[in-house]
């Protein structure tokens, strides 16, 4: 029998799975503002699988309440002309822009729409930088789910547009995502709805490890560096999880060593792996999916980081914006900023790296989703002809 249960990443307790259940009682009383959330929780498997456990049978919801929309499964491939510029044979690119929504946000929306659904949830509300706004929207349109959004007035358009178009309740804050985040929890207290708060609800972790292991069945063996954008530090979370099933469970042997690649202006995690604690800042940076001064999954994301070795480097927007023109014009690969940077954050550790290792940039939104950024980097064309002759 294989059983899930909710486990305190801080002191251990397990707990049964339900809707009411976010953060370990226990540890989030000492909870302070403006640090990261205490207590969070993570999914456990507890028993045995007699075979191969596929996909499925490692998340907590049954496969028959996901609603039928292509969420994951996204192509990992080689961008052969800068593997061959860069000398670097086995760099690939795990493509989450091809999620219904664009970004991996829909991985987390999606086994959090599983949950409402076999839970008889109907409504879900969330604050969101941006894509976890469009991706819950839009999963949850493909649910039958009530959508509310807290959203920082600042995000980007298409974000905003997505999310509307999707028919979801937007309500626009004066203010940043971290007071996005306050208001959303306040919100979903006071009407008793299901909040899909990243990290906060344990399932938007438990749902972004798909992406490992995919990168798993994809590659047939387990990288040497996984490059993962980080802002909340959910999907580093999520990325990590989805290796430790797999050790867990003798399928893997080892976890690869993640990077995590955050903006020189949103740079909390990286500086907490230094100091060993979470000073808030007012963050600033181009990559606004990372943008975030009190990252909510810190104290996990940099358990992880510490436990098993892994890094941290930040990058300039000037080099986030130069990856990510970099990234369309060598590569074919549109990316918004904040997918861009674990290609920036790769070319800035990559004369540190042996050629042969094999290197996955977890690419997690479409470049659409941002045009005002990528604006930055182009020249347009600047008059119309009507003739060839017009041409220099
Ligand atoms: C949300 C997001 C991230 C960062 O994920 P966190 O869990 O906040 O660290 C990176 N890239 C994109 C495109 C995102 O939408």
């Amino acid at each position: 029998m294989i059983n899930f249960q909710y486990q305190c990443s801080q002191c251990g307790k397990e707990f049964d799975i339900t809707p009411e259940l976010m953060l370990c009682p226990k540890c989030s009383q000492i909870q302070k503002p403006d640090e990261p959330l205490r207590g969070v929780l993570e999914v456990v498997i507890d028993g045995h699988f007699h075979h191969q456990p596929k996909m499925s049978d490692l998340l907590p919801v049954a496969a028959e309440y996901f609603p039928r929309i292509p969420v994951g499964n996204t192509p990992l491939w080689k961008p052969e002309n800068l593997s061959q510029e860069l000398v670097f044979p086995n760099l690939f690119i795990k493509d989450d822009t091809h999620n219904l929504t664009g970004s991996l946000k829909d991985r987390a929306s999606y086994l959090v729409a599983a949950f409402a659904k076999r839970e008889n949830i109907n409504a879900i509300a969330l604050a969101s930088t941006g894509n976890a706004a469009s991706s819950m929207a839009g999963v949850g349109a493909a649910a039958g789910l009530d959508i509310t959004i807290f959203l920082p007035e600042t995000a980007p358009k298409a974000k905003l547009v997505q999310s509307l178009q999707y028919g979801a309740r937007v309500i626009p804050v004066a203010g940043n995502y971290d007071k996005a985040f306050d208001l959303s929890l306040e919100y979903s207290r006071k009407h008793h709805i299901l909040s899909r708060n990243t990290a906060y609800n344990p399932l938007t972790i438990e749902g972004k490890k798909t992406v490992s292991l995919e990168i798993y069945h994809q590659l047939e063996k387990v990288p040497d560096f996984v490059f993962v954008p980080t802002g909340d530090g959910v999907i580093l979370g999520g990325v990590y999880k989805g290796f430790r099933d797999l050790l867990k469970f003798g399928i893997i042997d080892r976890i690869p060593t993640i990077i995590a690649v955050q903006a020189e202006g949103s740079n909390a995690l990286a500086r907490a792996f230094e100091s060993g604690k979470f000073t808030p800042i007012d963050a600033q940076t181009v990559a606004d999916s990372i943008s975030v001064g009190n990252p909510r999954n810190g104290y996990y994301a940099l358990k992880q980081l510490k436990q098993y070795n892994g890094k941290c480097v930040t990058v300039s927007d000037e080099a986030i914006l130069e990856a990510q023109k970099e990234l369309s014009s060598k590569a074919g690969l549109f990316a918004e900023p904040a997918a861009a940077a674990s290609y920036a954050g790769f070319l800035k550790m990559k004369d540190e790296m042996n050629k042969n290792a094999t290197i996955v940039l977890l690419v997690t939104g479409n470049g659409l989703k941002d045009i005002d950024s990528a604006m930055k980097t182009i020249d347009f064309p600047s008059k119309s002809i009507t003739s060839l002759e017009e041409l220099d």
